[in-house]
């Protein structure tokens, strides 16, 4: 992962702000651009905000853009109970924010997560997939929503999350992590080996008991 500096200009422009009714709370809204990429895709990235994310540290959550999961209720990963526990954490809370970012299949893209799956199946797991494919194995880079972090004048935060590259990402930026809470939801029978691969090859903090 590249972090890029830590006080660049901001490139981001704030598209859209929107009332956004849920289930579980009435959000705000907000569609984001990163202005560089305009001859190519821009990149593009959403912020669910509730509350007054300004007076106290407010829970964050960086999710990456899981169709399968997060749309299809996939089994195969935690991405759409991650989702769920983080948006009624924060309407829990009262403040928070939720940050979506458009970076499918740890970046690599839905048709190429899908061919991955299909290796998966085939035996490797989930970094061979991506190596084979010819992808390194996380192409995300969080300075897009971080920068949003920065645009928004967060400070300081209550980061949900078990990966240590958000986390990394967040005190880069120079943004303070005063607690982390776990964003573990368990595991099925058709997640198992993705998550020991997460704990293992890639350092995320799962429960010593969630996998075996
Ligand atoms: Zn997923």
């Amino acid at each position: 992962m590249t972090i890029q500096h830590l006080d660049h200009p901001l490139t981001l422009i704030k598209t859209a702000e929107v009332n956004l009714p849920t289930r579980w709370a009435d959000f705000k809204l907000l569609g984001f651009e990163d202005a560089r990429g305009k001859e190519t895709a821009p990149e593009t990235a959403l912020a669910l905000i509730l509350g007054d994310i300004h007076s106290t540290p407010c829970i964050v959550r960086i999710h990456s853009q899981c169709t399968t999961g997060d749309v299809f209720h996939s089994l195969r990963c935690d991405c759409h109970d991650q989702l769920h526990l983080a948006l009624r954490t924060i309407a829990e809370a009262g403040h928070g924010m939720l940050l979506y970012e458009h970076q499918e299949g740890r970046g690599i893209g839905l048709t190429e997560k899908l061919r991955a799956y299909a290796l998966q199946e085939q035996g490797l797991n989930t970094i061979e997939a991506n190596l084979a494919l010819g992808h390194a194995n996380d192409l995300r880079d969080y300075r897009f929503v971080v920068d949003i972090l920065r645009y928004l004048k967060i400070n300081a935060v209550r980061l949900m999350t078990n990966n240590p590259e958000k986390i990394a990402a967040v005190k880069l930026a120079g943004i303070n992590i005063v607690e982390r809470l776990s964003a573990d939801v368990g595991f099925g029978v058709h997640s198992a080996r993705y998550f020991a691969v997460k704990r293992d090859q890639l350092g995320h903090f799962l429960e010593p008991s969630a996998v075996t």
